[in-house]
């Protein structure tokens, strides 16, 4: 970290301000200029606020160089992590895994066909929601674990892998023998006592970006996983909330590479949720793994018209096809492959 006095700061304000970064646990390098003193403080405390040597006297600018995340950063693990799931799939290899189904699982036929049909198309992971976190408490909420069940008897038929939403710490244990990934979906990603929770089971984590969260605040999210010992998270950029209304939310693709380079943590987009009109989907999705996805989360039905819910942004099973055969060419010329 860098503090720089203001101009005219006094001999004995920097001293204080010394004094105090010492006491909190920093090595001070003093560079006295002939109008500005400039303080290099190594060796940051984790817990350290930079607000509270902002309001020292004499203080001009505080600049952090380290990131307050450490077991997320890139720095970490520079070759990146590769994600092992059952069935030989590897989530933040050279491969852009598919995740994808339905908003929510309705019905055994519902999920069942669903399963069959993106299987056939290359996808490797069932996405569906049997616990769904509904904006009004009057909406469908999901079937629980019978939705579970279903979704599970769905993906062993079709030879995928289980992805669906925990909402809460007192689910996971009940969650544990039907699914393969846990998603911590957007209103949860500062859930800490969820997160937490999630850092002592031995199943990954998709951890999606909250509405209005930074991509500080996300990575933080993911440290809070990591610290508690489960090193496989898996981020999701799903859109964000700007004041731009053609779209549900704004599909924030530069956050991909920008975490790419933050992180060294497999990284989802979630051309779905992003843009929240089902023609919007495959440009979206084009774009993600264009821009270096690791993988995508999309929402596909068998009968969008009907859905329980996110029927207007989930692809038909013939567009989903069509999407996979699109992204199989985008991927090759980025160096990547799809099954
Ligand atoms: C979902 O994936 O169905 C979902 C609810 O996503 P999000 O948490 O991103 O809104
Ligand atoms: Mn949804």
């Amino acid at each position: 970290m860098v503090v720089i006095m203001q101009e005219g700061a006094t001999e004995q304000q920097i001293q204080h301000v010394i004094d105090r970064l010492v006491s909190m646990g920093f090595d001070i390098h003093r560079s006295t200029g002939a109008s500005q003193t400039v303080l290099g403080a190594i060796g940051v405390p984790a817990d350290f606020d930079p607000r509270d040597v902002q309001v020292l006297d004499g203080v001009g600018e505080v600049v952090r160089i380290t990131h307050p995340y450490k077991l997320a950063s890139r720095a970490f693990r520079p070759a990146g992590t590769i994600i092992e799931l059952p069935h030989g799939v590897r989530v933040g290899g050279k491969e852009v895994i598919v995740a994808a189904g339905p908003c929510s699982v309705e019905t055994p036929e519902q999920i069942g066909l669903i399963a069959e049909r993106v299987a056939r198309a290359g996808a490797k992971i069932l996405r569906g929601g049997a616990f769904k976190p509904r904006s009004s408490p009057y909406s469908f909420q999901g079937h629980g674990e019978k939705g579970l069940v279903m979704m599970r008897e769905a993906a062993d038929r079709a030879g995928l892998l289980v992805c669906s939403e925990v909402m809460d710490a007192s689910q996971i244990q009940m969650m544990l023998p039907y699914i393969d990934i846990f998603q911590v979906g957007a209103r949860n990603m500062q859930n800490y006592f969820l997160l937490r929770a999630l850092g002592s089971v031995k199943k990954p984590v998709l951890l999606k970006r909250g509405l209005s969260a930074t991509i500080e605040e996300l990575l933080l999210s993911a440290e809070y996983i990591m610290a508690g010992g489960n090193h496989n998270v898996i981020l999701c950029e799903r859109g964000i909330r700007t004041f731009e209304t053609a779209t549900r939310n704004t599909f924030d693709i530069a956050a991909i590479p920008v975490i790419q380079k933050l992180s060294h943590l497999p990284m989802f987009g979630d051309p779905s949720h992003g843009t929240g009109i089902r023609d919007k989907v495959p440009p979206m999705a084009r774009a993600a793994v264009a821009a270096g996805a690791d993988g995508l989360l999309i929402e596909v039905h068998n009968d969008p018209e009907h859905a329980l819910s996110d029927g207007a942004q989930s692809l038909y099973i013939e567009q989903f096809e069509k999407l996979m055969g699109e992204l199989r060419i985008i991927a090759t010329a980025v160096g990547r492959v799809i099954a």
